[in-house]
């Protein structure tokens, strides 16, 4: 809240200092202004989700010893089995498995699936194509190592034209084989719009009702805390994310969770370590007292990435973008999608993220041909944690329509800094005009 004027000037003089010229400012704020309510909403959110949190840790009375390193085989890890029990109660869960051991969201992913599915058994996805690195876990792209070769099988069921289940073809698709249906809740960087967890719940059931044995899983990544309920609170046996994302706080230096019914975090842990040793090993190796800060810390950074994410949207509808979630739809994940329509837009854009980061802000983003893509990326990020997408960072391909993922935002007033110096940017090249005051 701004004060007084001289504070208000104290603000705008910083804003010049840093780089954002006083039209750019302007516009950034009127938009600002009209997000009031959404913004409290959010804040609502985040109160609730905090509370979920806090009350989870004081239940299983969390304490300093928790935050001690652990070495070796990591036997009698309290904190460990403690940050685990934190983790099962704030999503509502039996059990769950929070390990730095788990690399990023695809292995913990491929632990979710390789832990429950035995040779002969059908792995299906509802919701059409999953998330790009899940296709050669599953083997979908052939690959080393895949499901697919230890004999599972898969099937997909396409989603209909407008986004929605195509329930006809998803019953058409579970066979007696189908032991486990993987659910992708964010869109990632595909076209399809996010789920709300209440759609997933819907989902769930009927899936249910198709096969009461079903396993439900949830890639749950980029979605934690951005609704009051999480997909374990409509029916999912398992939900899978990432630490270096949302309920890492910023703070995790790596990791993966998996969370769910007791049965099957057990299979996890066992393949995870190994038949015999379960949950029971893992040395924290000193990253205890991160992973539980940060997950307190969670709530509030996600709602301080989303209300960026609503921003972007907003100021680059207005300039007359395509942007994906629109500015007034309500927000299931964290990322917002800007086709910025060139190639100069894409990397400008980049560029203004990147200058505006705490941590290699004085480099200059370039596009580059990265393995496995079949255009060239240009990536903006200047992270404390490496790859860590809880933080502020664009990227896209180099192709038409140019589009620019955005997400994270440890703080609201750096999610907000990093738009308007992409605006910023994008306005000295002279690839927008600014409306009139309106
Ligand atoms: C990020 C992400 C993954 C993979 O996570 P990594 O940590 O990058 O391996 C899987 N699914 C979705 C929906 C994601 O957003």
């Amino acid at each position: 809240m701004i004060q007084s004027e001289t504070e208000k000037s104290m603000i705008d003089s910083m804003y010049e200092e840093i780089g954002i010229s006083r039209p750019v400012l302007s516009f950034g704020r009127r938009v600002e202004a009209r997000l009031a309510e959404r913004f409290h909403q959010i804040d609502t959110t985040a109160e609730y989700n905090q509370l979920k949190v806090i009350r989870a840790m004081q239940k299983n009375r969390v304490c300093a010893e928790h935050f001690a390193a652990s070495s070796g085989y990591g036997y009698n890890d309290d904190g460990r089995d403690t940050l685990e029990k934190v983790y099962a109660d704030a999503f509502h869960a039996e059990s769950a498995l929070v390990r730095p051991q788990i690399i990023c969201g695809t292995q913990a992913l491929y632990l979710a699936l390789s832990a429950n599915l035995l040779p002969g058994d059908e792995l299906f996805s509802p919701v059409g194509k999953p998330y790009d690195t899940l296709e050669e876990v599953i083997g979908i792209r052939e690959s080393i190592g895949s499901l697919r070769e230890y004999g599972v099988t898969y099937a997909q069921a396409e989603l209909k034209e407008d986004g929605s289940f195509d329930y006809d073809a998803i019953r058409a698709g579970i066979t007696p084989r189908t032991k486990l249906a993987t659910i992708q809740r964010s869109k990632g960087y595909a076209s399809r719009p996010t789920f709300s967890v209440r759609q997933i719940g819907e989902l769930i059931a009927f899936l249910k009702s198709c096969k009461p044995d079903i396993i439900c899983m949830v890639d749950n990544c980029y979605g934690e805390f951005v609704e009051e309920i999480e997909p374990t609170d409509v029916g999912a046996d398992m939900i899978v994310g990432s630490l270096i994302k949302n309920p890492g706080g910023g703070l995790a230096p790596c990791g993966g969770y998996i969370a769910g019914r007791e049965d099957l975090i057990e299979r996890c842990a066992r393949r995870l370590s190994s038949p015999g040793l379960g949950k029971e090993v893992g040395a924290n190796l000193g990253v205890n007292r991160d992973l539980y800060q940060g997950f307190f810390l969670a709530p509030t950074v996600t709602a301080s990435a989303l209300k960026g994410a609503i921003l972007a949207a907003n100021i680059y509808e207005e300039l007359g973008f395509r942007v994906i979630p629109n500015g007034s739809e309500s927000r299931h994940d964290i990322i917002q999608a800007v086709e910025l329509m060139s190639a100069e837009g894409l990397c400008a854009f980049c560029e203004g993220i990147q200058a505006a980061a705490p941590v290699d802000s004085y480099v200059t983003p370039v596009p580059w041909d990265m393995p496995g893509y079949d255009s060239q990326v240009i990536m903006a990020a200047g992270a404390f944690v490496q790859g860590s997408s809880i933080e502020l960072s664009a990227d896209g391909p180099l192709r038409p329509p140019y589009t620019a993922f955005f997400q994270g935002g440890l703080t609201w007033p750096h999610a907000k800094l990093g738009i308007l110096m992409s605006l910023q940017k994008m306005w000295e090249k002279g690839l927008v005009r600014l409306p009139e005051k309106a």
